[in-house]
């Protein structure tokens, strides 16, 4: 039976300006773009189209008021992150709805998932605010200024966190940029900031589109500039970015590891919340499934059933597992990473839940008989599709896990300690799951090797992306 969430808690408004220097600012062009709802292809509200000038005056508005940030007592900054985290948390409903609605993603991950770490990161971060100088001990920190923030679609509301909690507790003052068609949960943050007392200038919201992003990340009045998106853009920013400091969060393409002595039902959850989770718009996904040939046969009829018991539909719904993609393009970039399986010659496994007719929808998917050079298991898909693909020996797991472009993330499933450990020192990924995945906390550093960027986000380490430490 449905269990739908009530929509009338979020309160929205027919268009949004961008927040600068404590004020909505209309756009500079006068121009705004539409944010849709995902599920029903409906527009939910405008949004302004940042331009040159709009970038340039939130640019001038942090730098105005960094003196004054950077110079307050760390307790204090402190103060104003915990009450930002309590009244997201408070507001957390409003902020799980909104998310959900803009996005597309099931309740249940936005209510439980998305909201609670987005206010515990800033929890842990009002933590930081005046120890700053121990957590690097015998060294002298500063901030390092204005920071250009720009963060994709697939948790919005979180990478916001991500990057202004940290940067706020070290003294930086920030312009964020969300990504276009996710923009409405940070816009609404502009109003917590605002009802936290945090001083005007002191985070500046400039919603727009790559051009947008790209004019804030080459702005000369720009410091330091924090990325997460595709690693395409994050090469192009990198070349851009010289004389600024730079952490670039992108793509990946990780191995899910199964051994035959693993807990093969458990391992199933594994992989379901691996690559199906957030329709697998994660970063981090398992979206390589390495099974020891051994059991692949029936873990691959243990996944083909759980599969077929994911309910699919309104992101609304608490019963919901899989929501909408997030866009059209989305859904096409996907549906041709399909064709590519099929004409590479791989199998292709789909849920059998029927899709709304309206809407982005994409079914829970793998492939089998994929190998190590087909598409489907180099590029990131960054959807709800699994590239299956078999290993006899430990050695042979390891060798296919690290033979890809990327190194975010890794999963290992196996009832063996001594073999985690083995494992662990051998693979190339900024993460390594044992016996679960996706597990995600404020305290536990962030980020990759390789082709998946550099930086870490969350932890002390997170604190030294945005330090001048000497
Ligand atoms: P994207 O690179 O297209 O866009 C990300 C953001 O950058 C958006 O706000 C966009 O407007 C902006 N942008 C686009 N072109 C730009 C340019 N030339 N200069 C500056 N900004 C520009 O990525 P996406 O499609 O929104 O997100 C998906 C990607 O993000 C995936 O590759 C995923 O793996 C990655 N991601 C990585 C992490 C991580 O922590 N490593 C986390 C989440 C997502």
């Amino acid at each position: 039976m449905a269990a739908p969430e009530a929509r009338t808690i979020v309160q929205l408004a027919d268009r949004y300006d961008h927040y600068i220097g404590g004020e909505w600012v209309p756009p500079s062009s006068g121009k705004y773009f539409a944010t849709i709802d995902p599920s029903s292809e409906g527009v939910l509200s405008e949004v302004a189209l940042g331009e040159e000038a709009d970038v340039g005056a939130a640019v001038h508005a942090a730098r105005v008021a960094l003196p004054g940030w950077s110079a307050l007592p760390g307790a204090e900054r402190g103060k104003a992150l915990f009450r930002i985290a309590r009244i997201l948390q408070e507001r957390s409903r409003e902020f799980a709805v909104l998310e959900s609605m803009d996005g597309g993603k099931p309740i249940r991950e936005s209510r439980d998932v998305d909201i609670p770490l987005a206010a515990a990161h800033f929890f842990y971060y009002a933590g930081w605010a005046d120890k700053l100088e121990y957590a690097f001990p015998g060294r002298s920190v500063r901030p390092l200024g204005v920071a250009a923030q720009v963060i994709p679609w697939n948790f919005p509301l979180l990478m916001a966190a991500w990057k202004l909690a940290p940067a706020l507790a070290c003294g930086n003052t920030c312009v964020l940029k969300p990504a276009e068609t996710t923009p409405l949960t940070a816009l609404l943050l502009a109003d917590v900031l605002r009802q936290a007392g945090l001083q005007p200038g002191v985070v500046n919201i400039v919603t727009g589109d790559g051009g947008t992003g790209a004019g804030l990340v080459r702005h000369p009045g720009v410091d330091k500039v924090a990325f997460t998106g595709s690693t395409a853009v994050g090469k192009e920013i990198y070349r851009r970015a010289a004389g600024k400091r730079v952490t670039l969060e992108l793509g990946g393409k990780a191995a899910n590891i199964v051994f035959e002595d693993a807990a093969l039902d458990q391992a199933v959850e594994g992989i379901v919340n691996g690559i199906y989770f957030n329709q697998g718009h994660v970063c981090c996904a398992g979206s390589r499934l390495l099974v020891q040939e051994s059991v692949a046969e029936s873990l691959l009829r243990k996944l083909r059933h759980r599969m077929d018991h994911l309910i699919l539909g309104d992101p609304l719904d608490k019963n919901t597992d899989v929501g909408a993609i997030n866009s059209r393009e989305q859904l096409s970039r996907i549906q041709e990473y399909q064709a590519v399986g099929v004409a590479e010659g791989a199998e292709i496994y789909q849920a059998s839940c029927a899709l709304p007719e309206k809407g982005y929808w994409y079914p829970p998917t793998f492939f089998t008989g994929v190998s190590q050079s087909h598409r489907l298991a180099q590029e990131e898909i960054f959807g709800p599709v699994l590239a299956v693909i078999t290993f006899r020996t430990p050695e042979e797991a390891v060798e296919k896990a690290n033979n890809t472009p990327y190194g975010l993330s890794a999963g290992i499933w196996t009832d063996k300690g001594s073999k985690i450990f083995k494992m662990l020192g051998k693979m190339r990924a900024g993460v390594v799951w044992a016996n679960t995945f996706n597990k995600f906390d404020p305290t536990s550093p962030f980020g990759g090797y390789k082709e998946s960027g550099f930086g870490r986000e969350g932890g002390r380490h997170g604190l030294a992306a945005y330090l001048d430490v000497r």
